[in-house]
């Protein structure tokens, strides 16, 4: 019996976590999420696994298990379902809720059944025996998962940290790992974000104790959180600190306020009914008696922050009297923007407290003590560091090694990568399906390579459009050529060069016509490249030239 692990995202990048395990002609989805665009992806709103692999195999696809509620897990579920077809989701019933509003937003909840699972449930998803382990993280309920193949044993730690005293008490269950690492793992497949970090991750009740100081240390000013929408833990602690100094508690945020609904409705939300109040009420309050809890810890353009730090947002007008925590670390890639919400915060006269000056955020991803407390619980015969950038990789991998593992057995796998397990060991194909990056752009679907590389064209060096006519039956010019630029160069050199530049061209077309070239295609071809000649030679710059010829 062949199984098979198909790595489609998340292995070379944050974000886009998405595996494909199989077993012979089935296939069992893990996660497929999305990945936040660079700086350089312009205009694109987000990123996704490559589908074109799990659509040519479309009929044979099980399920997904969803191990956790985070957007870089689940936030690609509706395109997949958009994309590729009907698919059972199996996760925890928060899991399920949370990544329920993106299907929903999208239409397409009649192309899934949502099936939540319980902690340490075992279940067959077709010829995938799997079992769910209880694992702690910045979002409560999440799961590792055991896969028990005919080839062995595959554990999938999903996102993780071994928080011994979580804000919820649901711990990582560690005795479970330990016994089915006790009956044999053949390949462990583990969370690498914080790889290179050493020492344990602090447990996320450590916060409360830091948010219940702040309020103290700024009583009598009105206080303004901003935290993930998804971070249960993290706002009822902010909460219960809040409400512990006397405050009444308002939520900004339509992601925010969507999420505080969920879990509150699931029981897992502890917030008496009295503490709460709408956010268009909160002016009847003084400064010290209130606090609102809030999205755009990320610096995201048009979140609740940094609306605030623009003068933007209608519901709230900062000032001196306010305490603004941001109780988040920047995603890598999002730094600029948080750093420009922090000056606009700055600007508006509050005071703002976060991560860089107060501990006000712990991570939820297991740093090195406890990457290797898991190898050595677990023991896998096999290791494939997943869940970061390639340098994580590297460095999980080299502390799989410290362990004791040896080298052979440790594979560092990236995108598009296969593993195929067999009795005698497991072989590694590289490159063995498409994992490009699929680009959504608004509501259209791929955006696609060739767009996205214009764009960075335009945005480096702007753009030159040359438009001339002529005449359909001599080929003569009959007007321009004109040149028109955005983005290329400045007045005043520009005049002089434009002329030149028209010359360029007019010399160019000349030589065609001469040549007896008289077809739109050629003439073209010809303007675009006399122009593209005198620009590199002038300004050792590449714009994007866009000859237009028009006949008379
Ligand atoms: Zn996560
Ligand atoms: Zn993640």
């Amino acid at each position: 019996m062949a199984v098979r692990v198909v790595f489609l995202g998340g292995l070379g990048e944050i974000g886009r976590n998405c595996a494909c395990v199989e077993i012979d002609d089935r296939m069992l989805l893990i996660d497929c999420g999305i990945m936040f665009p660079d700086p350089d992806m312009h205009g694109v709103d987000l990123v996704l696994p490559d589908f074109e692999y799990l659509r040519e195999n479309a009929d044979r696809i099980e399920g997904v298990v969803l191990t956790h509620g985070h957007e870089d897990h689940g936030g690609g579920l509706a395109f997949l379902l958009a994309e590729v077809g009907p698919i059972p989701i199996y996760g925890s019933a928060l899991s399920l809720g949370l990544a329920r509003n993106r299907i929903e937003e999208a239409g397409l909840l009649d192309r899934t059944e949502l099936i939540p699972v319980q902690d340490g449930e075992r279940r067959h998803i077709g010829p995938f025996d799997c079992q769910f382990i209880p694992v702690t993280h910045s979002v409560p309920h999440g799961f590792a998962t055991a896969i028990h193949t005919p080839a062995g044993t595959i554990l999938h730690s999903g996102d993780f940290k071994i928080d011994q005293s979580p804000v919820d008490g649901r711990v990582t269950d560690l005795a479970l790992i330990g016994e089915i690492g006790r009956r044999g793992v053949r390949l462990l497949l583990s969370d690498s974000t914080n790889a290179e970090d050493p020492g344990h991750t602090p447990s996320e009740s450590s916060v409360g104790m830091v948010m219940r100081e702040l309020f103290r240390e700024h009583a009598g000013r009105r206080v303004i959180a901003a935290c993930f929408a998804s971070h249960i833990h993290r706002i009822q602690q902010i909460a219960e600190a809040a409400i512990g100094s006397g405050r009444s508690i308002a939520f900004l945020g339509r992601s925010m306020q969507q999420n505080v609904r969920l879990v509150r409705s699931m029981g897992l939300l502890d917030l008496p009914d009295e503490s709460l109040v709408d956010i268009d009420e909160i002016h009847r309050f003084e400064p010290g008696q209130i606090c609102v809890i809030c999205t755009g810890s990320q610096g995201e353009p048009m979140s609740a922050l940094a609306l605030m730090a623009a003068h933007e947002n209608h519901r709230i007008k900062l000032g001196p009297d306010d305490t603004v925590i941001i109780s988040a670390h920047p995603i890598p890639g999002n730094e600029s923007n948080v750093s420009r919400v922090i000056g606009g915060l700055h600007r508006a006269g509050a005071d703002v407290v976060h991560s860089g000056l107060v501990p006000v955020h712990v991570s939820g991803h297991a740093n090195q003590e406890e990457l290797k407390f898991l190898l050595n619980l677990v023991k896998p015969e096999y290791f494939v560091p997943v869940h970061g950038e390639y340098r994580h990789l590297v460095h999980h991998a080299r502390l799989a090694r410290s362990t004791g593992m040896p080298e052979e057995r440790v594979i560092i796998c990236e995108d598009g990568d296969s593993l195929l397990m067999t009795p005698d060991g497991i072989d590694v194909e590289r490159r063995f399906a498409p994992a490009g990056y699929l680009y959504v752009d608004g509501i259209v679907g791929d955006v696609g390579r060739g767009v996205l590389k214009d764009r960075r064209a335009l945005a480096a060096e702007g753009i030159v459009v040359v438009i001339v006519t002529i005449d359909g039956h001599t080929g003569e010019i009959v007007t321009g050529p004109e040149i028109v630029t955005r983005g290329w160069i400045h007045a005043p050199e520009a005049d002089l060069l434009l002329e030149e530049a028209k010359d360029a061209v007019r010399r160019s077309l000349t030589e065609a016509i001469d040549e007896g070239a008289m077809d739109f295609e050629t003439m073209r071809r010809h303007a675009r490249s006399g122009l593209q000649k005198f620009i590199n030679s002038r300004t050792k710059r590449r714009p994007i030239i866009v000859p237009v010829v028009m006949e008379v």
